[in-house]
């Protein structure tokens, strides 16, 4: 019996205030409001426990590609764990989902790679990354290249390493952080931050950004550049045009590893299997997580390039590094569940073709808004910058996220899930949004 069946609302938010502690949520905000209990969920709507329906406009966490509530993957989870519930993919075991599945994501992912190592999420991707970039560069001969760059505002989790490669200064202020051997250079962000530069103007800067801090450490000591194609909880930071094929032109003349963080962009958020193939990036690790299982249960990866492969694959020595629950097999079933209903329903030419475009099309014209100073979006993933003066981007509200979380919160109320990052509203469907559920999303959100 489901636990909402048993308590009512105020029992239930009342235990919850009692015993459970929320990820990045003032505690004691949340008690004197409540917290909003989600008991249900299909395709793209959420009911909650008054039994209310509202929109999830954020597929979960920018996960639910598939939407909610497909049989197809609890049936292929309880298939699974009837014949293999858990085994570890330590020393020298394995087992059939693990293998399918990373060979089905050495097909899918760009030729360079043709490796992946499993874990539960995409904060442990990125510890995976933080510690193969230098074993690679020790393997290499190279050990004083250590030093990784990332991004003002970027994300990459909640783990030591995680909220070091991210640039959330929030975050770094509790408990020292980052960790020694990250420094952080300027985000791509032109409406916030782009001054009187051009877009293109701007998206050059905040590339040669890069350069200018490989050499002030030295290249000799830079181990990695780490980025978001599109920095998402950061605020959907679509970079100008100009950006990435300078970035690319730097790290092609540099000798330093590029990770790209797919963790949001891959598995079709832009219209592309990954947002590297939407940029033209040419990465050599890619962190995964979120849309490999559309969240049915907690899966990550690295997928790992040949050129760094080749420091685990050809040369002695053993990364000593791995999780009790890297390639589980359930979450294995339930991530080829979910990829085989992507390629059979063809979610990502969906993006590209038909809701991506049909969707941005409305979305942009909610720049016309009183409020809002500009609408993009990429793909299914999108913002509304809110403006107190129309036509002035220079001119932010107070940039506490007051506003931001009005709005979010009247969104809420309204039966949409939007995200407020500062005063920007952020939007993130499930990719199987259909044209008249993008209309009620767009009628929503005004
Ligand atoms: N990397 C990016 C780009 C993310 O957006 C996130 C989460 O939002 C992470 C890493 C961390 O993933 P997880 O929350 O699964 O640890």
């Amino acid at each position: 019996t489901a636990v909402s069946n048993i308590y009512p609302t105020a029992a239930l938010r009342a235990l919850d205030a009692a015993h459970h502690i929320h990820p990045f949520t003032d505690t004691k905000m949340l008690n004197a409001e409540g917290s909003r209990i989600i008991t249900h969920a299909e395709g793209v709507w959420l009911t909650d426990s008054d039994g209310n329906r509202i929109m999830d406009g954020m597929a979960g966490l920018w996960c639910s590609q598939v939407g909610h509530g497909r049989q197809e993957i609890a049936d292929a989870v309880h298939r699974q764990m009837s014949d293999l519930s858990y085994y570890n993919t330590f020393f020298k075991t394995t087992h059939p989902p693990v293998i399918a599945l990373a060979e089905r994501l050495a097909k899918l992912s760009p030729p360079q790679f043709n490796r992946v190592f499993f874990c539960s999420s995409g904060s442990e991707a990125n510890d995976t990354v933080f510690r193969l970039v230098r074993y690679y560069w020790d393997q290499m001969g190279k050990p004083e290249k250590k030093v990784i760059i990332g991004r003002w505002n970027g994300y990459h989790g909640s783990t030591l390493a995680g909220t070091s490669l991210g640039g959330m200064k929030a975050m770094h202020g509790q408990g020292d952080l980052p960790v020694p051997g990250v420094t952080h250079i300027a985000q791509p962000y032109w409406f916030g931050e782009g001054g009187d530069m051009s877009p293109d103007e701007f998206g050059i800067w905040a590339a040669q950004e890069l350069e200018k801090a490989i050499d002030r450490i030295g290249e000799d000591k830079v181990a990695a550049f780490i980025a978001e194609p599109i920095q998402g909880a950061g605020g959907v930071i679509i970079p100008p045009e100009s950006y990435w094929p300078e970035v690319r032109r730097i790290l092609s003349e540099r000798d330093i590893l590029f990770v790209a963080d797919e963790v949001i962009c891959g598995f079709g958020r832009l219209g592309t299997w990954f947002g590297s193939q939407y940029f033209g990036l040419e990465p050599d690790l890619m962190p995964i997580a979120k849309g490999l299982s559309s969240g049915y249960l907690p899966i990550g990866g690295l997928l790992i390039s040949d050129k760094v492969a080749s420091a685990l694959v050809d040369m002695p020595g053993e990364f000593y590094h791995g999780y009790t629950y890297s390639g589980h097999p359930a979450c294995c079933a339930a991530a080829l569940a979910n990829l085989d209903i992507m390629e059979r329903e063809k979610l990502v030419e969906r993006v590209a073709d038909d809701i991506g475009p049909y969707l941005q099309a409305r979305w942009k014209a909610l720049g016309e808004h009183p409020l809002v100073g500009e609408a993009r979006m990429t793909g299914l993933v999108g913002a509304l910058e809110l403006v107190p003066e129309k036509g002035n981007r220079r001119k932010a509200f107070d940039n506490t996220g007051t506003v931001g979380t009005l709005c979010r919160d009247i969104s809420f109320r309204n039966g949409l899930v939007m995200r407020a990052v500062r005063d920007s509203m952020i939007i993130s469907p499930p990719l199987v949004l259909s044209h008249d559920e993008a209309d009620q999303l767009v009628a929503l959100a005004r």
